[in-house]
């Protein structure tokens, strides 16, 4: 195999002749720095360019952030439950200027890791725009100046989509919401998908009035029903105004602030206006479609199971391919690409049984069939479903219940979904999620002891 001769062998040597390195890797986020430190580690001669930061969405504008303002937007509701408990926490006071500092530092010290991740594995790291002029050749932007590689991996991820509507320009995207100067009192979110249900649950935590504005009629398509009804219902309880079936048709700014006029004819006044309406991959000007390559409607770039687009030298991983756009994806595509290519074992990412989380106040755990789908796929299925209030929200006085249900075809026994709306939801399947891919039956769940007093004890004693 042709890849095999990077590593060794006379052809190596020609190579080195040829090109400035072997593989040149643009974008610095999950997927780039996995493949570039892989390769690198191999003794593929790599370089990276990264236009921002390293570590990319997930580490600098997404998961990270994200998650640890959510652990912040969880302390005022848990202060409260406290108090069911003995507690008298006196004097309770947030300060978002100091949440942005202390996330802001910490961003700094991962993005450091990742980048230092890649030249400890010998690679090289250009803090520079890149853009492919050639099947081999990269423009460095800040550099003023193209370099050559064998190949070119595509790891450029993707960026906010925003509807074309009249005053567009006033709106934030989650880029800027990890950045803002001062909370807003009345934030408005558009989109009922992932980013708009998290953020949703952080604002409201965090004292913000929250209306989320969703096309659907309700939140959180493609996944279960019993997930996406009785997370609506938790989350109303909690404050946040949920509005479906409707969609902004212009927002203005006035002297008072914003306001958004829908499509229902009805207009909600505001102090920040948040899209969360998807994202798009980043292709745009980086000279991909002057070489040929061939992308999706969207931009994405098509690959095949080696992630070789239709350049033969030219890769992508990731975001920017817009197949499941999560960073353990992103990850193990670059690991994969790295296996294809230069190890000639090419395996591409099984995403079936892919575990995911929604990190909503309470989260969505899910791996496997919702009841909808499987009731399409399967000829029978069987529906185990519990709801009840956990331990922990009995003295907190908190009513909000955990719903979990397994979905199991009936013909095999196999346990094809597992679905949880509740603390700790993401943890939980995150463990599952092996049983379910290895195959486990509910027998299998059943002979399981319970470990009491928990709340997953509920997942192996549903009968
Ligand atoms: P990215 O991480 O986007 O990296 C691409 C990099 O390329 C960026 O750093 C960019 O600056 C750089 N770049 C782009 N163009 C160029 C160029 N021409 N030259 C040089 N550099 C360039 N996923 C989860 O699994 N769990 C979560 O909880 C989660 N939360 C999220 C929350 C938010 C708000 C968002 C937006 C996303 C979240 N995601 C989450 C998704 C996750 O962040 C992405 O799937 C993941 O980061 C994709 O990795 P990637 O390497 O493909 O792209
Ligand atoms: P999603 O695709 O999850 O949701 C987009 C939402 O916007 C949907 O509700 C969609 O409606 C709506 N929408 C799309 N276009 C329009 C429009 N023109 N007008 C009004 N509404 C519109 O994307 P997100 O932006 O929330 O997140 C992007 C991706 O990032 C996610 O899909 C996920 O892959 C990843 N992510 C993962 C997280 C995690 O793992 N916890 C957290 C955050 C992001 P409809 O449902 O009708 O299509």
């Amino acid at each position: 195999n042709e890849a095999h001769a990077n590593i060794a062998g006379a052809a190596t040597t020609k190579k080195l002749m040829t090109f400035d390195y072997d593989l040149f890797v643009i974008g610095g986020g999950s997927g780039g720095v996995r493949s570039a430190r892989l390769a690198a580690k191999l003794g593929v001669r790599t370089a990276i360019a990264e236009e921002y930061k390293f570590g990319g969405t997930c580490v600098v504008r997404g998961c990270v952030p994200k998650k640890l303002f959510v652990y912040a937007s969880e302390f005022g509701r848990a202060i409260d439950d406290a108090s069911g408990y003995g507690w008298t926490v006196e004097g309770k006071r947030f300060d978002w200027k100091a949440l942005v500092a202390a996330k802001d530092k910490e961003i700094e010290r991962l993005s450091g890791l990742y980048s230092g991740g890649v030249e400890a594995a010998g690679g090289t790291v250009f803090n520079s725009r890149a853009e492919v002029v050639g099947p081999h050749t990269v423009r460095l932007l800040a550099e003023n100046r193209t370099v050559t590689a064998e190949r070119i991996l595509i790891a450029t991820g993707g960026h906010p989509f925003l509807p074309d509507i009249p005053g567009i320009e006033h709106a934030i995207t989650s880029n800027e919401a990890f950045h803002l100067e001062e909370l807003p009192k009345k934030v408005v979110i558009v989109g009922g998908g992932y980013i708009a249900v998290e953020f949703a649950g952080i604002f409201n935590g965090l004292g913000v009035d929250v209306e989320l504005v969703y096309r659907g009629g309700e939140i959180l398509r493609g996944f279960d029903h019993d997930m996406r009804e009785g997370l609506t219902s938790i989350m109303r309880q909690h404050g946040v105004t949920i509005t479906c079936n409707t969609e902004p048709a212009a927002i203005e700014k006035t002297d008072a602030g914003l306001i958004v006029a829908t499509n229902r004819d009805t207009r909600i006044a505001c102090d920040s206006v948040m899209f969360a309406t998807g994202r798009r991959p980043n292709t745009v000007g980086l000279g991909l479609q002057s070489l040929g390559v061939k992308c999706g409607w969207n931009g994405r770039v098509m690959v095949n199971d080696s992630y070789q687009s239709s350049v033969p030298s030219i890769y992508a991983v990731g975001d920017v391919t817009d197949r499941v756009n999560l960073t353990p994806v992103a990850i193990r595509d670059g690991v994969a690409f790295i296996e294809a290519v230069y190890k000639n074992n090419p395996n591409p990412v099984d995403l079936a049984f892919l575990p995911t989380a929604v990190f909503s106040q309470p989260e969505i755990g899910t791996v496997g069939y919702t009841e909808e789908a499987a009731r399409e796929m399967f000829c029978a299925v069987d529906i185990y479903k519990a709801a009840f209030r956990p331990m922990k929200n009995t003295l907190a006085g908190r009513p909000e219940r955990t719903i979990m249900k397994l979905v199991v075809d009936a013909d095999s026994d196999r346990v094809i979904g597992v679905h949880i709306l509740g603390p700790d939801a993401a943890e939980i399947i995150q463990a599952l999620a092996i049983a379910v891919k290895m195959g486990a039956t509910k027998a299998d769940f059943d002979n399981t002891i319970a470990l009491h007093p928990t709340m997953a004890e509920e997942l192996v004693t549903m009968r």
